[in-house]
Parts: structure tokens; C-alpha cells; sequence
């Protein structure tokens, strides 16, 4: 939808804190930035995954997803990029490392067609761009 109405960048100055990225793990990198504290990992993790990885600290603006160790860090965790939890995130706070830009600007698949003609992605075979959300 963002495409289709041409919303590729915000208009107004955020207003939340900076936050550091984590890039400790040898597979994952989190960019807190992107979090919206969804929660998705958080259940994913402790329910499915049965890791307990990740949680939400603080209320309010304060707010903010943590990880579950000492240092704070991923790379000081067990988490592994084939976990649930890694796979979840919808905003892409949490990415796999060596993939980014998978498919290059311009040959996206709402690059080359606008969404009103795509339609809903989940109906598409991956060979044609499509992408399942569990
Ligand atoms: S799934 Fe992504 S957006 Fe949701 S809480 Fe976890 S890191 Fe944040």
C-alpha cells in the first residue's frame, strides 16, 4: 500500500531515542531502530522456540525490546537464525546477515507492478515473488 500511494521515506522528524544495532551474532543482526514491539518474537522464542530470547523493557516511550542475557547481546544467546523467532519479525528488526538486498531496488515485486495489479502477495507462488506470513 506504502508503494501504491508513494510513501518510500517519512515525512516528519521521530521522535524516539536512537538505539544501538546488535550485530554480535555470527547469523542475525537486530537494528532496534525498526522494532515496533510487536511481540511476535517474544512469544516466538519463549513458546515455540523455547529459548526465552527476547522481552520488552520499560513502559510507554521508555519501551523497548531486550535481549535476555547479561550483556544484552544476541551473539551471547543460543538463538539461531532457523528459530521461529527469527522469522517473524515484521518490520525486519531482526535480519539474517549476508542476505540484505536479496533482490536489488528496481527489481522488486512491487517495483515492477504496482500492488493494485500484484494484489495480496500471500496468494502468489514464491517463484513469482509471493511471500507466506505463518
Ligand atoms: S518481532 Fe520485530 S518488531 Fe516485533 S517485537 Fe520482535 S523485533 Fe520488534
Amino acid at each position: 500500500m506504502a508503494y501504491y500511494v508513494g510513501m518510500l521515506a517519512p515525512h516528519y522528524t521521530h521522535f524516539y531515542p536512537r538505539r544501538p544495532v546488535d550485530a554480535s551474532h555470527p547469523e542475525a543482526v537486530i537494528d532496534f531502530n525498526r522494532c515496533i514491539l510487536c511481540e511476535l518474537c517474544v512469544r516466538a522464542s519463549r513458546d515455540v522456540d523455547g529459548k526465552n530470547i527476547f522481552a520488552v523493557q520499560g513502559r510507554g516511550i521508555q519501551a523497548h525490546l531486550v535481549v535476555n542475557t547479561p550483556s544484552g547481546k544476541l551473539g551471547a544467546t543460543d538463538f539461531s537464525i532457523r528459530d521461529k523467532a527469527a522469522q517473524v519479525c515484521p518490520t525486519g528488526a531482526i535480519l539474517t546477515k549476508h542476505r540484505g538486498y536479496e533482490i536489488p531496488i528496481g527489481q522488486r515485486l512491487y517495483d515492477r507492478k504496482p500492488i493494485s495489479v500484484v494484489g495480496d502477495v500471500a496468494t502468489l507462488s514464491e517463484s513469482k515473488g509471493g511471500r507466506r506470513h505463518d
